[in-house]
């Protein structure tokens, strides 16, 4: 039996990074499509409690159906982690989100929120973003995955782990190659805008310019600036453990 791929995304189920992803990924396995009817970038990992879940069915600009629903990324996975929808998944991949998740955005992202909820079900996940507010050509950053997703249905990845994927904003000949890096630090640059409603009554924007980062050697950031596909395996186990001695004499202990 093949095996079975799915495909979330944060940018909507209409999104070429989508369409990409899924087209790459037919050489690997049988892939299903699964993701949110509308944007839900920086959605971060959430769980649909208050509202009920619908599940849509869809066709792709290439013909091929898809699933939708009106929940989050990762609504989309916890959904169909408990069997929402046919073929349970060996291998959850999210993306290819129009823009970078690098450093702290990753709390942020609802792409790499998806992936986070597969390693939550057990299920080992891949989040894959395009650091470009343009499309680009995708298949640079489509090689490395399928590199990746061959590695990982062969081997599997150790538990709590998934990787982040991030490319550069070049045509794919112009891509200097693959480092595995760390998150590195953004630069946040943004702004309160308060306007006025009609009733005289503020309200507010995050506003701003997108953010930057520092470029340094070895980090995700500074991979994708300097040109190259970013590698990070990132850990669900968020613990400071170098912090915990030092935490304890505060204590007491
Ligand atoms: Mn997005």
């Amino acid at each position: 039996m093949p095996a079975q791929i799915l495909i979330t995304n944060d940018d909507g189920v209409t999104s070429p990074g989508l369409l990409a992803l899924k087209q790459a990924l037919e050489v690997v396995g049988e892939v299903t499509v699964f993701a949110p009817d509308r944007n839900w970038s920086a959605a971060g990992h959430s769980k649909t409690m208050h509202k009920p879940l619908r599940i849509g069915r869809v066709t792709l600009a290439d013909g091929s159906p898809a699933y939708t629903t009106n929940g989050a990324p990762s609504d989309c996975v916890g959904l169909a982690l408990l069997g929402a929808i046919p073929n349970m998944p060996d291998l959850v991949v999210s993306g290819i989100n129009q823009g970078g998740n690098l450093g702290h955005d990753i709390t942020y992202s609802g792409t790499v929120a998806g992936a986070m909820e597969a390693v939550v079900g057990g299920v080992p996940s891949i989040a894959v973003s395009l650091d470009a507010r343009e499309w680009s050509d995708f298949r640079a950053v489509t090689g490395v995955v399928v590199r990746l997703a061959r590695a990982i249905l062969a081997g599997g990845l150790p538990a709590n782990t998934f990787l982040n994927v991030n490319a550069p904003p070049v045509p794919s000949n112009e891509v200097k190659g693959v480092l595995v890096t760390r998150l590195g630090q953004r630069v946040y640059r943004d702004v309160l805008v308060e306007r006025e409603d009609p009733k005289g009554e503020p309200y507010y924007w995050i506003g701003g310019e997108p953010p930057t980062g520092v470029v340094e050697d070895g980090t995700d950031y500074g991979a994708v600036a300097r040109g190259y596909i970013s590698v990070t395996p990132l850990s669900m186990d968020m613990t400071d453990y170098q912090f915990m001695e030092k935490l304890g004499e505060w204590l007491g202990e």
